[in-house]
Formats: C-alpha cells, structure tokens, sequence
C-alpha cells in the first residue's frame, strides 16, 4: 500500500513541469472524490485501488497522461463521471484513454468460455481494442494490482481471474517486455493455481541462494576486484529466477530443479557495449563457461528487444551460476520493455500514431501476433505486403459469430468479407446481415465487439459486379470473382446449348421429326454414346461447335423423311432433266435419284460440311441450300434431304464475307495477306467507309475446300488488328 506522499514523491522525481503536475493533483482529486463512499472487497476504500495503479505506472516512469489516466480509469465504470466530462476536464487524449479502457472492462471477457482459442482471441481483442500502448500499460497496471489483492475474493473469483491473467495479460506484459509486470503477474497467479508446489519452489529457492551467499560474494570480490583495476564501470547483484519460470521448467519441461543453472544469476550492468564484451572476457578468463550455454542477445536481440549476453560458469565450488552482462538502457528495456521505451520525456511531445508506427517496427512479433488471414497468402505479393504493414494497431476489427466465435478482419471489413472468412458457401449464399441483431446493408463497416450474423437462402442470386466494391478483403474479392466467372461460364453454356438445340431442331424438321421426338432420340444412351456426351445438353454443345454437326447426328440415327425421295422428285420435278454435275457434283440424294441435275444455291453458298436440304425445283432439279437459308421456307414439301459425299476431293466453292473494322492505313493489305497466308485468295474485294461509324465495311468472296477451312479462315481473319466483325453474307 502507498500513501499520496510516497505517490507525489515518485512522480515529482522525473516530472517536473508545472502544469503537468497540476493536471495529475486534478485527476488524484476528481478520482477520490468521485470514488468517495466507495469500499473494496477487502473494506479499505476504493480510491485506494486507482492510486495504487497510478503508482506502478510512475514506476515505469509513464507520462502525466498516463498517470492521470490511471487515476481516473474506472470513474466512467464506477460513478457518475462521464467520458465529455473527463475530456472537457482533463483533455481528449485522457478521456479517450479512459473510455478504451471502459469499453474493455465491460465486455467482460471471462464470462465467455475457458478454451484456449478463446484465450487467444482475448489477446488479440484487447490488443485490437486498445489501439494506443497507454491504454495497454494502465489495463496491466490494473490487473497487476488487482492480482496483488486476489485474496480479499472467493475462491472461484480468485481462479477464473488468475487462470485469465495468466492466459491473456501475463502473455501481452511478455510480448511487450515487460518483463517486471510479467513475472509478477505470472508469479501471483500461480500461487492462487497451485498454492502446493508454489509454497515447494520458494523453499527450494531460499535453499539455494542461502547455500550459496559465501560463494556468491567471493565470486562477486573477484569479478569487481579485475573491474575496478581496468576501470571499467559497474553495478552487480545477484537476482532470483522467478518462480513461474522455474515451475515451466520443472512441471511443464520435466527438469529436477538440481538441474536448472540460472536460479540464481548474477547481473552485470555497465555503461557500453563494449565494456559489457571486455567483462564477459574476465568472467570467461577466472571461471570456465558451460559449452553451448553462450548466448549474444547484443547483437542478436530476442523479438521483443530484450538484450544481454548470457553465460554459465563453474564457480569454485563446482556450482554453476548464470552470468548476464548488458548495458544500463538494455537493463530498462529487459525490465520494463516497451514501458522503457515510452519512459517520459520531459519536453518531448508523444505522437501516438508515429510511436505505435515505431514500436511495430521494432517488435516482429506483431506481425504473427494480430495474424493476418491465412487466405491472404494468396493475394498477391505487394497487397500482402501492403496490408501487412498498415498500422496494426488500427487494422483490425474482431468481430463475433452468434455464437461467440471470433473472427478477425483489417479495418473497414464489411459483413461479406466475414461471411466470406467464415465459409466461400456462407459469402455466395448471403442475402443480408445483422449487426447486434440490427438488420443492416452489406456494406456496413464492422467493428471490434460487433456480433455478426449472416442471413443466407438456398435460392440466393449470389455474387454480383457490385459485391467486389463492397467486399475489403482480397481474399473475399477472390472469391466473388471466381463465383462471378462460374456464372459467365455458366451463362456460356447455356448460350451454347439453346444454338446447339436451335441448330439441331431445324435440322431435324427438314426430316419431319418435331422437336419433342428429337430430344427424345438424342437422349438415347447408343447417341450419348457415340459422340462420348455426358448429357443431352453436353451434346448440344458439341453440336454449337459443329462437331458433330447435326446432319451427321441425322445420319448416324437413320432419319429419313418418311416421303420416298424418288417419289419426291416424280412428284415435283421435271421429268428428262439430267444431272449436269456428273461425277464432279459433291451432293449425294437418298433413295436412288441420280437422275437430277444438282445445284448449289447462290445465296447462301452451301460448302462441304454445312448442313444441307435440297430444294426441288421445277427445271432446276435440286437445288441445294444450308438449312438455316431464309431462302428456304422449312415447311416445304418440296424439300428433300441431301448429303455431301464422303470423298470430295479439291474441289472449291465460294463463299461470301463480310468483314468490318475500325479504319486505318493499310487495312485491306493486311486482309488480303491474311486470306494469301491460308491459302484461299479473295476472288472478289470491295471495301466502303461507313461514314457515320468510320468503320470500314469489306465484302470479299473467297474460294474454300470445306467448313473447317472456312472456321479456320474466319478466326484468322478475325485477328487482323481492327476487324471486329465476320460474318458469312446470305444474299
Ligand atoms: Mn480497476
């Protein structure tokens, strides 16, 4: 317990500006009378509690607003004060701090559960919570004096409150190396855990060090008896391993205490790095050092900045003892870690966003420690970096499941990115969110304490373009666009099977089979098979692609339009009239009739590989058009099915397209070189300039072997930098 003399005493050695002083003797005030009527569980008035948390922040040498702060930390919790009062009173930076630390206080952590994840999560949303290092030290500085008088409590309280601070505090005073705080609190926990075998290690420890106080001393006179000669300056003494740490090593790692060396060590703390190299020389020339036991914490620090040289030795009575040499600053910064580093200044301004920048690069534990998204090992290299780096402090938010799971995000997550790290189903399927039971848009930005809840439906419409603006995190983005492909692919697919099906149903009615008949014949197993079709829309899609093309499906089931095709050509041709075409005449007609002449009609230039229907005409014999020729009026009864041979040689046949592209130089040379290169010269070429569009309109007629050249040609042409458009003219 300290008196308000020994308190004023502490802070009045290192803060001496006048203002700041009065700023802390307002804030004592405030607090007590506020807290006044008050009592602790132990009876001694409550005000006592604040003042002894204010006093360790003065041990660690904390500025005046984290003194006034700690004076003031549970007024808004505990009395009437409230956060504008305390900033109008106190300053914004003050009541900001204060209200962090009531806003901790009342979630209330403990009363969740007691696993270790959720420990964990704990940790990370104090620490997102905090946001500023003060609010950390003062909520340490709460616990540690809280810890201090656990015995005034049940003895339920007394374990779920040292099982936490063990858990969540102890852990974050060790990442921040604090390391003051840290023993301490680990120390005061353990004995209310395992009151027994704490008891046990403090009498085995008194044992040794009285043991050993002779050997101590003399080990002691001769190490400062070389100092003094080489002038070189220092402070020893010998210091106790904390209980917690030889518990771990005796119960957790499995040692006999007989076996741990640094019980006791000796500290040697001098003025510069190199004196501290020039002592560890004599310590290392009077007594042998234990191999392997060497360690050079100067130049490598450990990651929470802690430096030191450590050794072990054999002293003459064949003890070992633990040597550690440092200098004076790297003594501050192993006892009070950050605290150290955030050590007032008088007339130095703090900056809180530069100093947590600072701290976050000194510390490389923070990165594993507000630990990003796994997910976002993915995302590219220099956004991974980029979010990385962001202050961690502020990038954060740990939001809740209904069910009290947390789930950590950066800053400004919506509830899709949430939906979306909770599960790639949850994010395609949501439909909507609730904040703290709230219905609330998608693009809604989280924050730390939130529960989320994601409303999802089976029938969702999914991702849309929109999503990905919403959407913060690059793991969540991946996952729209990859959904938004798969509805593209999907919409392709569909595309392709109804011209597939459009393809086919014309084909098939030349036949006289309706549409309903077709699919039921092109659903039969001996089809699907053939062209290796997993379904009757598969096979649809072959079909968009040609391959195969309807009138091979056609032949391969032995459709016949029911209507004998030499009756056909009785009934409406000419008698007398003779195939022209001879042996040269590409088109086979069904049934025997070989005695028509056979043409190809000239609007739509039909080549080998289209599908095809003959058109009976009176003295022109059949004419043969591709099925989806306007020409041809489909329900006809003139028409007769037709097909192209199976060997046809070298034969050409001409074809017309229509080529269009954006205007510029040399355009037509670069098409007829295309056309040159496979090989099918243009037999026509006639270009126009559309004037209102400026594109260049090109008709060109070329001679071709087959569709698949054909195919080839267009996709050829369809590269010539400019064109847009290919099509195949109907006249
Ligand atoms: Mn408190």
């Amino acid at each position: 317990m300290h008196t308000p003399e020994q308190f004023k005493d502490l802070y009045y050695t290192y803060i001496h500006n006048a203002e700041d002083r009065k700023m802390i003797e307002e804030a004592y005030e405030f607090a007590k009378k506020k807290h006044e009527g008050q009592f602790r569980k132990s009876g001694e008035p409550f005000f006592q509690h604040p003042l002894e948390v204010a006093y360790i922040i003065g041990e660690l040498n904390g500025g005046p607003v984290t003194i006034a702060s700690a004076l003031l930390h549970d007024v808004v919790e505990d009395t009437d004060a409230t956060v504008e009062e305390l900033a109008e009173k106190f300053g914004d930076e003050v009541a900001k701090i204060v209200d962090s630390l009531t806003k901790i206080q009342r979630l209330k952590l403990s009363h969740r559960s007691e696993d270790e994840f959720v420990y964990e999560d704990h940790r990370k949303i104090f620490l997102g919570m905090a946001k500023d290092v003060r609010v950390i030290l003062v909520k340490l500085a709460d616990r540690l004096h809280n810890m201090r008088t656990v015995d005034s409590l049940s003895p339920e309280r007394q374990r779920a409150l040292a099982k936490e601070t063990l858990e969540v505090f102890a852990p974050i005073a060790h990442r921040l190396g604090i390391y003051r705080i840290q023993s301490e609190l680990q120390d005061l926990s353990l004995r209310v855990l395992e009151p027994k075998i704490y008891q046990k290690i403090v009498k085995l420890v008194n044992e040794r060090t009285k043991n050993r106080k002779s050997n101590l001393e003399d080990f002691k006179k001769r190490i400062a008896d070389i100092l003094f000669k080489d002038k070189i300056p220092f402070r020893m003494e010998s210091r106790v391993k904390s209980i917690y740490s030889i518990y771990r090593k005796m119960y957790e790692k499995g040692h006999n205490f007989a076996d741990i060396y640094d019980v006791l060590a000796i500290r040697i703390t001098t003025n510069t790095e190199q004196n501290c190299y020039a002592i560890l020389g004599h310590v290392h020339q009077l007594y042998t050092p234990i191999p392997g036991r060497f360690k050079d914490y100067i130049a490598v620090p450990k990651p929470n900045m802690y430096q030191s040289l450590h050794t072990s030795i054999v002293a003459g009575d064949g003890l070992t003892y633990e040597v550690q040499i440092r200098t004076e600053e790297m003594d501050q910064i192993a006892e009070d870690g950050i605290a150290a580093h955030w050590r007032y200044k008088e007339g130095s301004h703090y900056n809180a966003r530069e100093e947590q920048k600072e701290i976050e690069e000194r510390l490389h534990w923070f990165r594993d420690f507000v630990s990003m998204s796994d997910t976002n090992q993915s995302a590219p290299a220099k956004e991974y970096m980029d979010t990385l780096t962001q202050d961690v402090f502020e990038a954060n938010v740990y939001v809740f499941t209904p069910l009290g799971k947390v789930i950590d995000l950066p800053a400004g997550s919506t509830p899709l990115d949430f939906a979306y790290k909770i599960h790639t189903k949850v994010g395609d399927s949501c439909v909507g969110a609730l904040i703290n039971g709230v219905g609330v848009p998608l693009n809604t930005a989280l924050k730390t304490g939130d529960i989320c809840e994601i409303r999802t439906a089976k029938n969702a419409p999914g991702p849309n373009e929109s999503w990905l603006n919403i959407a913060k995190t690059n793991s969540a983005k991946g996952h729209i666009r990859r959904a938004l492909q798969k509805k593209d692919a999907e919409i392709m697919k569909a595309e392709k099977v109804k011209a597939g099906k459009q393809a086919c149903t014309d084909s098939f009615k030349t036949q006289g089979v309706e549409e309903a008949e077709m699919e039921r014949m092109l659903s039969e197993k001996r089809v699907l098979d053939e062209y290796h079709a997993e379904s009757l829309e598969d096979l649809y899609v072959m079909m968009s692609n040609k391959n195969p093309t309807p009138g091979a499906v056609i032949q391969f089931l032995g459709v016949r339009k029911k209507a004998d095709p030499a009756e056909l050509v009785k009934k409406y041709a000419s008698s007398g009239s003779k195939s022209q075409a001879g042996d040269s005449n590409p088109i086979e007609v069904p049934g025997g009739v070989t005695n028509l002449a056979i043409s190809l009609a000239n609007c739509c230039n039909p080549i080998p590989g289209d599908d095809v229907i003959g058109y009976i005409s009176k003295g022109k014999g059949i004419v043969v058009h591709r099925v989806n020729c306007p020409n041809i009026t489909r329900l006809s009864k003139r028409l007769i099915p037709v097909y192209w041979k199976q060997d046809l040689g070298v034969s050409t046949y001409p074809v017309d397209l229509e080529i269009t592209a954006s205007d510029r130089n040399n355009l037509l040379a670069d098409i007829i070189s295309c056309l040159g290169a496979k090989n099918c010269p243009c037999q026509d070429l006639r270009a126009h300039l559309v004037t209102e569009t400026m594109n260049t309109v090109v008709n060109v007629t070329i001679r071709v072997t087959d569709s698949h050249l054909l195919e080839d040609v267009i996709a050829s042409v369809s590269g010539v930098r400019g064109v847009f458009k290919v099509t195949r003219v109907i006249h």
